[in-house]
C-alpha cells in the first residue's frame, strides 16, 4: 500500500522535503513557461502541507544540465509562477545544497516555502550519490514524492532519499497511481491499442518492446515512425529519425507479427516554417529533401477505426509536428477519435497533453491525462519503479 499524506502524523513545525516535477516546457526565445500543468498539479500537496504548518523545501529538476550550473535552466521563472499560483511568497536558493541553501534553510519558518535551485546542477543527483542524499536528508524530517513524471529515475532526490527519511506519496503521485494501477493488475480490457509518436525515439522504442505481448495494436506516428519506415528500407529523406536504432526497429517489426501499424501516407514539406507548403505522399515516394512531418489523412482514418474498435487506448507522443497548423491534422484526428470513443483512454507525455489543450478538447473526455510521459509508460509496462515502490 502506498503511504500517502493521510498516513502522516502531526507535522506542524516539521521540515518536509517535497520532490515535485517542474520539468515544464520553456520557450527558448523568451524563457516563458509554455505549459504549467505540472506546476498546477503540485498545488494540492503544497496547500495541504501549508495547512498542517510544515516548513516546505521543494526539490525539482528542469531540463538536462548534466551536473553543472546552466544559467538558462535556473528555476527563477518557476519560482515566480509557483508564487503567483499560490498567492504566497516562494523563496529560492541560488545553489544546490551549498552555502546559500544552508543559510536559507536555517531561516525557514513553518508555513514557508523554499525552492532549491535545479537539483540536476548537482552531479550527485543523477548518480544518486550518498553525499547528496545525506545533504538532503539532514535538512528534512520527512520526504514526500509528488514527482510522478520522474518516478522512472533512481536519482538522489527521487530514490536515494527514500532510504534515509520516512517517505510518502504526495497527492499527485497518489492520483496518478490510483488511475494507472488497475491497468497493470491484469485488468486491461482488450483490445488494447498503444499509440506512440513524438520525438524522443530512444526511450520510446524500448517501451514498445515491453508492450509487444500485451498490446493488440501498436500505432506508430511522429518522428518515431520515420525510424520504423527507414528500418524497412523505405526512404525518409531529410526527416528526423534515429540511424542507430534501425536494427532494433526492424527486429520489433519482425517480432510484432503485424501488431505494429505504420502510416500508409505522410505529410511532407521541404522546410519547417509557418507557411511551408505541405504535400501528401506515400512512403515509397519520399525525396531526399522531404521532411516527414505528420501522418497523412488515410493513416489518420485507419488509426481512428482501430481506436473505435478498442476497449483501452494508451497514447504517448504527438503523431506530427502539431505546433504547426499544416502538420497538426494527424494528432488532432486521433485525439478527437479518442475523445469520442468509449474506450478507456490514458494519455501520457507533456507534448501530447499540450496538443489536446491546444485543440480545445476538454480533459474530461479522457479517462486520465498523466503528468508523466516516460514514467507513465514504463509504469504501465509493468516494470516496478523503485522510486514508487519505496513509498509503500
Ligand atoms: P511527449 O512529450 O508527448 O512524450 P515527445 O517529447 O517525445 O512527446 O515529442 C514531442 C515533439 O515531437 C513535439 O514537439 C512534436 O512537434 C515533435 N514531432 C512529432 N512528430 C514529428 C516529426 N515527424 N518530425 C519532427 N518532430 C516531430
Ligand atoms: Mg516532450
Amino acid at each position: 500500500m502506498l503511504k500517502t499524506l493521510k498516513d502522516l502524523q502531526n507535522i506542524t513545525g516539521k521540515t518536509v522535503i517535497l520532490r515535485t516535477d517542474y520539468n515544464v516546457p520553456i520557450n527558448k526565445q523568451t524563457g516563458a513557461i509554455e505549459d504549467d500543468l505540472r506546476i498546477k498539479s503540485s498545488l494540492p500537496t503544497i496547500q495541504e502541507l501549508l495547512e498542517k504548518g510544515a516548513k516546505i523545501i521543494i526539490l525539482t529538476h528542469l531540463g538536462r544540465p548534466k551536473g553543472e550550473v546552466n544559467e538558462e535552466l535556473r528555476l527563477t521563472k518557476i519560482q515566480q509562477h509557483l508564487s503567483q499560483l499560490l498567492n504566497l511568497p516562494v523563496q529560492k536558493t541560488n545553489d544546490v545544497f551549498g552555502p546559500d541553501t544552508e543559510t536559507k534553510i536555517s531561516a525557514l519558518q513553518p508555513g514557508q516555502i523554499l525552492l532549491i535551485e535545479n537539483i540536476r546542477f548537482h552531479k550527485g543527483e543523477k548518480e544518486n550519490s550518498s553525499e547528496l542524499v545525506q545533504q538532503i536528508a539532514q535538512h528534512g524530517d520527512i520526504y514526500i514524492n509528488d514527482a510522478f513524471g520522474t518516478a522512472h529515475r533512481n536519482h538522489a532526490s527521487t530514490f536515494g532519499i527514500t532510504q534515509k527519511l520516512p517517505s510518502y506519496a504526495g497527492k499527485l503521485m497518489e492520483k496518478e497511481i490510483t488511475a494507472l494501477a488497475p491497468l497493470i493488475k491484469g485488468n486491461i480490457e482488450k483490445p488494447l491499442t498503444m499509440i506512440f509518436g513524438g520525438a524522443k525515439i530512444d526511450t520510446k522504442i524500448g517501451v514498445i518492446e515491453n508492450f509487444l505481448d500485451k498490446a493488440d495494436y501498436i500505432l506508430v506516428g511522429g518522428g518515431l515512425a520515420n525510424t520504423f519506415l527507414a528500418a524497412q528500407g523505405l526512404p525518409v529523406g531529410d526527416s528526423l529519425y534515429e540511424a542507430d536504432k534501425l536494427e532494433l526497429a526492424k527486429s520489433l517489426i519482425d517480432r510484432a507479427q503485424g501488431k505494429i501499424i505504420l502510416p500508409i501516407d505522410l505529410i511532407t514539406a521541404k522546410e519547417i516554417t509557418k507557411d511551408a507548403e505541405s504535400e501528401v505522399k506515400t512512403p515509397t515516394n519520399i525525396l531526399s529533401d522531404d521532411k516527414i512531418l505528420d501522418i497523412g489523412p488515410e493513416s489518420a482514418q485507419k488509426f481512428t477505426q482501430i481506436i473505435q474498435n478498442s476497449k483501452t487506448v494508451i497514447w504517448n507522443g504527438p503523431l506530427g509536428l502539431y505546433e504547426f497548423p499544416q502538420f497538426k491534422n494527424g494528432t488532432e484526428q486521433v485525439a478527437k477519435a479518442l475523445a469520442n470513443s468509449q474506450a478507456k483512454s490514458i494519455i501520457g507525455g507533456g507534448d501530447s497533453a499540450d496538443a489536446i489543450k491546444q485543440f480545445g478538447i476538454p480533459e474530461n473526455q479522457f479517462s486520465h491525462i498523466s503528468t508523466g510521459g516516460g514514467a507513465c509508460i514504463e509504469y504501465l509496462a509493468g516494470t516496478p519503479l523503485d522510486a514508487i515502490e519505496a513509498l509503500s
